[in-house]
């Protein structure tokens, strides 16, 4: 059974469970189930490396040392021609996300900054100041959830109450750095 038989037949099953007057456990676990099977199926569909279509029947063809996935028909072609013609590498898409992406590209060249990655800075922090990612995740949390930004030191402050209420173990000098850090402002005194 091909790939979307499989999504048709699982889909139907769904319909099924749906129409009872009355669903159980059971029905809902086999939903959840068939969900599962959809998705795995739709996941299994490709892309043709020439035509761009979506189909459950790809083959991989190599023909003089090119090789590409293909669909039924633009297999067969590429057999008859004797070659392999794939439409311009990475463009699969439609023309719909192509334009997508051209409008996506320069929010995306605008957000590219030197800012280190939270996982860096997690990591730095940690070295730094000794304490346990955990601790360090929790300062974070709740750094993250002042509504309303404030200077360093009001931040300092107030993130130190609230681990006091949240029974954080971190000494204040500890603190101070880590709320400086994540603020970005451990350079200056
Ligand atoms: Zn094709």
């Amino acid at each position: 059974m091909s790939a979307l038989e499989t999504i048709q037949k699982s889909a139907q099953s769904i319909v099924t469970i749906c129409e009872k007057d009355r669903l159980t456990k059971a029905d809902k676990d086999s939903l959840l189930k068939l969900q599962g099977e959809i998705f795995t199926q739709i996941d299994s569909l490709t892309g043709c490396e020439a035509c761009g279509g979506i189909s459950d029947l790809i083959v991989s063809i190599t023909i003089n040392t090119a090789t590409a996935d293909l669909c039924r028909e633009c297999g067969i072609q590429a057999l008859n021609v004797g070659e392999i013609r794939k439409s311009g590498q990475r463009r699969r898409s439609s023309r719909k996300s192509q334009s997508l992406k051209r409008s996506t590209k320069a929010t995306v060249q605008e957000s590219k900054s030197t800012v280190p990655s939270p996982v860096d800075l997690r990591a730095r922090i940690e070295t730094e100041t000794g304490l346990n990612k955990a601790t360090i995740r929790r300062v974070e949390k709740i750094i993250e959830e002042i509504a309303t930004p404030m200077n360093v030191e009001n931040t300092i402050q107030y993130v130190a109450s609230e681990a006091k209420i949240a029974k954080i173990k971190v000494e204040d000098g500890q603190l101070e750095q880590v709320v400086k850090l994540f603020m970005g402002s451990d350079s200056d005194g």
